[in-house]
């Protein structure tokens, strides 16, 4: 007989999902009822208004899609790309490479502005291939690349789409929540987001928002939309105004509760304070481990404060560091990904993990696993690092 699963318990700090809080748990748990009921629409319609808070923008179009940030991804894409069009796509990791392959798949013509892994996307080479081609609809980029800890400029990028007159696609799955993000202000045109990483929310939901000079490109497709559930003209008939929603598909409830509450937790906190608490437990971890005689592989002035990217030190075996970790205390942090595996550590300082237990909690744990294994790291000094952070903070 197979029993029932109970996961053990963990210390989230990997680059997503992060932390659920126990009062998002508790609102999932809350009784399942109709995805057309008056009172779960009432629900829908406050987490637009929460996503449009978070996000900072008045789009109508703002709805979280009923599927993972890759099908967020996708989205905007299958929506935007009609065959034929340019898009330019920037990649500095793994997640630009995704992009290119849905431009491809709809048809789209990908030129690629390639940065090496650990670096941010030039705005210089963006500008010089807008230059050469004068038919470019789309401008596509990462803002925070979690594959490597790095986070490019957002705003000089959607200027720039803007002076040349093409459309954003930006993704946002690890900033939203956890860095300045400014969906008006910076003219960003489409953006998905997902809500494991920095809402700390259940995993499986994408947030995404249109601008309405992006609607207005959908609106003058002369070809189908190649998707049927990703087709925001269908999607609307459930998420748009009013009371009278059609049926679409069946929304995850449950998952919705967990996703209204963790964006509850979000205004009440406040976004600016979010974004200046992941500042400040940064600081905190990265003099920490910095004291410990760890490097962070990042450069300052582009680095990600709720993921870190960690340089694991000549002659440490870096999967079994990670394994006892897990095994002794019950803590995730994240290896690298493709041009960076067995390089860094990615340590995620995410929404609910992005506290001072966490930080304290990883640094002491790190430590004492390298001391461990007979690397050459300071003894002692990681916590009072840290703590003088906090200190100072006061
Ligand atoms: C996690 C992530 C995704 C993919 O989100 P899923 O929910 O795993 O599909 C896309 N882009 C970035 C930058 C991410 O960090």
């Amino acid at each position: 007989m197979i029993k029932s699963f109970h996961p053990p318990l963990r210390t989230l700090m990997g680059p997503g999902p992060s932390d659920v809080h126990p009062r998002v748990l508790a609102a999932m748990a809350r009784p399942t009822i109709g995805h057309l009921d008056p009172a779960f629409i009432g629900m829908m319609d406050e987490i637009k208004q929460l996503l449009q808070y978070a996000l900072r923008t008045d789009n109508p179009l703002t709805m979280p899609v009923s599927a993972p940030g890759s099908a967020g991804m996708e989205a905007c894409f299958v929506n935007l790309v009609e065959p034929g069009d340019k898009v330019i796509v920037c990649q500095n990791g793994v997640f630009g490479g995704r992009m290119k392959e849905n431009v491809e798949r709809f048809g789209g013509v990908a030129l690629m502005v390639e940065d090496v892994w650990g670096t941010a996307v030039s705005v210089d080479k963006v500008r010089a291939l807008m230059e050469q081609h004068d038919d470019i609809k789309i401008l596509a980029f990462v803002h925070a690349e979690t594959s490597t800890g790095v986070c490019s400029d957002a705003q000089a990028l959607c200027r720039l789409a803007r002076d040349y007159g093409c459309l954003t696609v930006v993704d946002a799955v690890t900033s939203l929540g956890g860095i300045q993000l400014e969906v008006d202000q910076w003219g960003i045109d489409a953006l998905y987001s997902g809500t494991q990483k920095c809402l700390s929310a259940p995993p499986g939901i994408s947030p995404v928002t249109f601008s309405e000079r992006a609607l207005s490109k959908v609106g003058k497709r002369t070809n189908r939309i190649p998707s049927w559930f990703l087709d925001k003209t269908l999607v609307m008939g459930y998420w748009g105004e009013g009371q009278q929603r059609a049926y679409h598909h069946t929304a995850p409830v449950n998952a919705l509760y967990g996703l209204h509450e963790a964006l509850v937790m979000l205004q009440e906190e406040g976004i600016e304070n979010a974004w200046q608490r992941h500042a400040l437990h940064h600081q905190a971890l990265r003099d920490g481990l910095e004291a410990m005689g760890l490097k962070m592989s990042v450069a300052a002035d582009i680095r990600l404060p709720q993921l870190n990217s960690v340089s694991i030190p000549e002659g440490v075996r870096e999967a079994e560091v990670r394994g006892h970790l897990l095994d002794a205390y019950g803590l995730e942090i994240g290896a690298g990904l493709g041009a960076l595996a067995g390089k860094v550590w990615r340590i995620g300082l995410m929404g609910t993990s992005c506290t001072r237990r966490h930080v304290m909690l990883c640094l002491d744990a790190l430590e004492n696993t390298l001391i461990e294994q007979g690397a050459d790291v300071a003894s002692g000094r990681a916590a009072v690092a840290a703590a003088a952070v906090y200190a100072g903070a006061k």
